[in-house]
C-alpha cells in the first residue's frame, strides 16, 4: 500500500524565479504597505527577506524518504514504542503565509528497523518548511515514517498556534491547535494510542 502521495513531494519550482526577481517582488510590497523602499533601513530588506523565505521554504528541496533511508536493521529485540516528543516545528500557513509556531510528537513502533532518532526530527523538518495546513502536514510526516521505517504503527501529534489565528482575524491570541493522526498499531490499538497520549501529555 502507498501511503506517500506523488503530492507530498512536490517538485520545487524554485529555479524558474531568480533571487533577483523574489527581491523585486518584496520591493513591490514594501511599497504596497506604504514605505520607501530605498530608505536606508529598508535598502537590503528585500535581500534579506529573500534569504529569510529561502530558510522557511527549504523544504521544497530536500526528500524525506531519502532520508529515511538510512535505518538500521538490527533493533536488538526492542519491539516496545519510542517516543520522540517536544520538537519545535515552525512552518507556515498555506492560506495566509503567516507562522505556525508549536512542537510535534512522534512515535512508532518498530518492526524490523529503527532510525536514528534526530530522522524523526528531520521528517518534522522538512515537511514544516512547505507551506502547509497542520492537518496536511501531520498525516504527512505520520505516512512518510510509517512508510519510510515500515513500522507497526506510528502516531503523530502537532500542537500549534497560528499567527493567522492569533495576530489577525479572529486575534484569538491564546488559541493552539493539536492535530493526532494514528497509523497501523496506533489506530488498531486503543491501549497504545492512549499509552502514548499519556507519555506525551507529561
Ligand atoms: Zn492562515
Amino acid at each position: 500500500m502507498k501511503l506517500v502521495k506523488d503530492t507530498d513531494k512536490p517538485e520545487s519550482n524554485k529555479d524558474q524565479i531568480t533571487d533577483l526577481q523574489a527581491e523585486e517582488a518584496f520591493k513591490t510590497v514594501i511599497k504596497w504597505i506604504g514605505e520607501d523602499p530605498n530608505r536606508e533601513g529598508l535598502l537590503e530588506t528585500p535581500k534579506r527577506v529573500v534569504k529569510a523565505f529561502k530558510e522557511y521554504f527549504k523544504g521544497y528541496n530536500q526528500n524525506p524518504a531519502e532520508e529515511l533511508k538510512k535505518t538500521f536493521g538490527d533493533v536488538d529485540g526492542y519491539d516496545d514504542m519510542v517516543v520522540e516528543k517536544n520538537i519545535s516545528l515552525e512552518s507556515h500557513c498555506e492560506h495566509h503565509m503567516a507562522p505556525i509556531i508549536g512542537v510535534a510528537h512522534v512515535a512508532y513502533i518498530p518492526k524490523n528497523k529503527v532510525v536514528g532518532l534526530s530522522k524523526l526530527a528531520r521528517t518534522v523538518d522538512i515537511f514544516s518548511k512547505r507551506l502547509q495546513t497542520q492537518e496536511r502536514l501531520t498525516m504527512q510526516i505520520a505516512k512518510t515514517l510509517m512508510e519510510g521505517l515500515d513500522a507497526k504503527g506510528v502516531a503523530v501529534t502537532i500542537d500549534a498556534a497560528h499567527q493567522c489565528m492569533t495576530m489577525r482575524g479572529i486575534k484569538k491570541e491564546r488559541a493552539t491547535t493539536i492535530t493526532n493522526y494514528f497509523l497501523g498499531s496506533f489506530k488498531e490499538d486503543l491501549s497504545h494510542q492512549n499509552r502514548y497520549l499519556r507519555l506525551i501529555s507529561k
